[in-house]
């Protein structure tokens, strides 16, 4: 049976704010039944606050929305992120005041409130997650959409994922990119080739090796493919989806193991994807949107909501002008986001990797709460519009 996705249209038919996305919210949380569900949990409002003078994060009008309807019948919010977001989010309007529950840094003031959980992928043995997360009886997964370059785009799995666990986790996690041999130095016929292959790439993405000064490193996340370094290279450096993909499953990996951590039913997720960015917000600024705004997705599903984003937006062209100059589409092939960080960052490969590890469907339903029509003007009875010279 397919998981329901609601859906909150960004779009409007009246001037009215009831068709709005704070009322869609609200809708969305009612058929949720949040409220209900949640009395006397504490509950884990998982956000990304940003960072620095970032203000394309979920606006605190919304945060308050889900804030209240968790305390209607006596469920006990917190807002979470990993510390440094925490402790500048009053920089960005987040406070307790301005969201009506305390704010905690999810891994603890300097990152040792953490459990360890056992889980081997790659070079990784051990995942450490944040206590906020653990000491939690339900989640509520808040997120923004956005682009990535190491995923192609996050929302509710990326939310969870990296921003539950501390710092050697992420770094860790990041790592995984590295675990399949990609440089073959015995390619290399000397130091000129060497560097020439380390300045063929416009974004940086290949630097030395620290620990081998006959060695090149790359930088996963700053590789959108566009395979310039590739003649240059001539097989010393191979450019493979594996690479690529071993993150974006490991970012599954660890959302998995901080939803296992909840009891079953215990858990919705809120994608909110509006000023979608071609980056992170983990960035620390706000630029141009590089796609239309497409609206409020929830589900007791992660893995629905998150197939209800990707195919809702797959048919929208990138907005190419509002990229920054540093930026290109390196490919038309795929989902937009996959246009400009990279063909082998697929995100509905990402998803099909969720399902079978067991966290969630891709098949859905999509419930619009309150679907926008087009009046017949002609049967309205209205200052007609004066006729043109
Ligand atoms: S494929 Fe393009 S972005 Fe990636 S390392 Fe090569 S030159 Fe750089």
């Amino acid at each position: 049976m397919p998981s329901t996705v609601y859906w909150g249209s960004p779009h409007q038919t009246q001037l009215d704010h009831k068709e709005t996305l704070p009322a869609k919210l609200d809708l969305i949380l009612e058929k949720l039944n949040i409220s209900e569900r949640v009395k006397d949990h504490r509950v884990a409002i998982k956000m990304h606050l940003g960072f620095n003078v970032g203000y394309s994060m979920i606006h605190p009008v919304l945060v308050r929305r889900v804030v209240e309807a968790v305390k209607a019948e006596g469920g006990k919010p917190f807002v979470t992120d990993l510390p440094h977001s925490v402790a500048t989010a009053a920089a960005r309007g987040y406070t307790a005041e301005t969201l009506g529950c305390p704010l905690y840094p999810s891994t603890g003031i300097d990152e040792k409130w953490i459990n360890v959980h056992p889980y081997e992928y790659c070079q990784m043995t051990e995942f450490h997650m944040g206590g906020a997360m653990e000491e939690a009886t339900f989640l509520i997964d808040l997120a923004h959409v956005k682009g990535h370059p190491a995923t192609s785009w996050g929302a509710a799995v990326k939310n969870i994922s990296l921003g539950s666990m501390d710092g050697i986790t992420r770094s860790a996690m990041h790592d995984v990119s590295h675990f399949e041999p990609y440089f073959f130095k015995e390619k290399v016929a000397d130091e000129a080739m060497r560097v020439a292959i380390r300045e063929s790439c416009p974004y940086g993405a290949i630097v030395d090796d620290l620990e081998d000064p006959d060695g090149l490193h790359m930088h996963f996340f700053k590789c959108n493919l566009c395979m310039r370094c590739q003649p240059v290279a001539n097989g010393a450096l191979v450019i493979r989806e594996s690479n690529f993909m071993a993150f974006l499953e490991v970012v599954n990996i660890a959302a998995k193991l901080v939803l296992d951590t909840f009891e079953p039913g215990n858990a919705t997720f809120i994608n909110v994807a509006t000023h979608m960015t071609p980056v992170c917000d983990c960035f620390g600024f706000t630029g141009l949107p590089v796609l239309p705004d497409a609206g409020i997705f929830a589900s007791d599903d992660i893995v629905a909501v998150e197939q209800a984003v990707l195919d809702a937006t797959a048919n929208m062209p990138i907005v190419e002008e509002n990229l920054p100059g540093m930026m290109e589409v390196v490919a038309r092939e795929g989902h937009p986001w996959q246009w400009i960080h990279g063909p082998a960052k697929d995100p509905y490969k990402a998803l099909e990797h969720a399902e079978k590890l067991g966290m969630g469907s891709r098949d859905y339903e999509l419930a619009d709460v309150l679907p926008v029509t087009k009046p017949d003007f002609k049967q309205i009875a209205y200052i007609q519009a004066a006729p043109s010279d």
